[in-house]
């Protein structure tokens, strides 16, 4: 076992946030893969959305937030923002606390899987703090509100370098910037202005942009034609799940909020009301998010080594969740992709 090392010598503090609906059941499947690659963490669990609401009469208690503060990373499970909790999302008040300004979702085609695209490798890099989701709405009179759309220089500016510098990184050729600025010509025109600045910085990497619209069209016409995608927060959520059914489902795709300091890794899907509890889920996508995590801590040979075994255990096609056509459980597939490891 190798211990993360967090300058101390011990293994590095990670806090494991479950989550609510099939949460636990992915998280639990994530953490045996982690395990299982030789990785050793030492978990803070907290609870928080509904599953804290049910204990502390709050979705993010003081402990969750405390851990957070301390480790600054976190694997987490799907949260349930319950109405009246007096947070108009959980997952929204998490990313804004710590500033987790980047949100970055590797979406692949993996072979075994049936889709009509076998050529999607692209990624979603979205903005996580601001747009539509400033959270200002107001009724003018009765049967009239408004909803503020919030785009900064500072935001647009620091999204931007953050998908550039990704592109450079992982050897992306392009970064293609998605909007409306022919409607929304002062917001999305910033951000686009933004974009434009940034972009002369990294001559290598083409820029284009796409109107989101025919984005979305040709996403799923040719979305091998993409590369990374960087969108404001709003677009980004749109599209991120349109391109997450473009590799089979929800199940599929991981997920990680990064800030300057700090990062939490999530799957892409939500609760899955309809299948919580039966262990039913498709671990794949919160054991991607924890490749992620192992890959932030420095391990990057051990995340490419999961990556390699969720390959092998699709293209080998026997132990599958029933989303991809199998009669698979969550246990059955993370054992799988364990046994994959070898
Ligand atoms: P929430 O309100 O938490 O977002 P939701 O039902 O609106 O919940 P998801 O939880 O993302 O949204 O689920 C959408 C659909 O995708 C559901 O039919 C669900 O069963 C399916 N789904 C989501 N995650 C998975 C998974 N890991 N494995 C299999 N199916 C999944």
């Amino acid at each position: 076992m190798d211990a993360a090392p967090d300058g101390k010598g011990g293994p590095r503090k990670v806090t494991l946030i479950p989550g609510d609906g099939c949460g636990p059941e992915v998280i639990g499947a994530g953490i045996r893969v982690i395990e299982a690659a030789g990785i050793e963490i030492e978990w803070d669990r907290q609870v928080a959305g509904a599953a804290a609401v049910n204990r502390y009469g709050t979705p993010a208690p003081d402990a969750l937030i405390k851990s957070l503060k301390r480790t600054r990373i976190a694997l987490k499970g799907p949260l349930e923002t319950q109405v009246g909790a007096g947070y108009r999302s959980i997952n929204v008040y998490l990313r804004k606390t710590f500033d987790l300004y980047a949100n970055l979702r590797p979406t692949l085609s993996f072979e075994g899987v049936p889709t009509p695209f076998r050529d999607v490798d692209l990624v979603v890099v979205r903005e996580n703090t601001e747009d539509l989701y400033s959270g200002i709405e107001h009724q003018i009179t009765p049967g009239v509100v408004e909803s503020i759309k919030v785009i900064t220089a500072h935001a647009s500016r620091r999204i931007a370098r953050f998908a550039f510098e990704y592109a450079q990184r992982n050897r992306r050729k392009s970064v293609t910037a998605i909007h409306k600025a022919n409607i929304m010509k002062l917001s999305d025109g910033l951000f686009l202005k933004c974009a434009r600045a940034i972009a002369r910085d990294y001559p290598r990497i083409e820029y284009r942009e796409q109107i989101v619209d025919a984005a979305c069209m040709r996403l799923v016409t040719q979305p091998g034609s993409f590369d990374v995608l960087l969108l404001e927060n709003l677009y980004g959520d749109i599209v991120s799940d349109l391109c997450a059914g473009l590799v089979g489902g929800l199940g599929m795709v991981p997920g990680a909020n990064y800030g300057e300091r700090g990062a939490i890794f999530e799957a892409v899907h939500g609760t899955a009301p309809d299948i919580a509890g039966k262990n039913l889920a498709n671990p794949i996508a919160a054991v991607l998010s924890g490749a992620m995590l192992v890959e932030y801590l420095g391990y990057k040979p051990r995340a490419i080594r999961i990556r390699a075994a969720v390959q092998k255990t699709l293209r080998d096609g026997r132990v599958m969740t029933r989303d991809l056509g199998g009669k698979a459980t969550t246990d059955e597939m993370a054992s799988a992709i364990i046994d994959a490891m070898g």
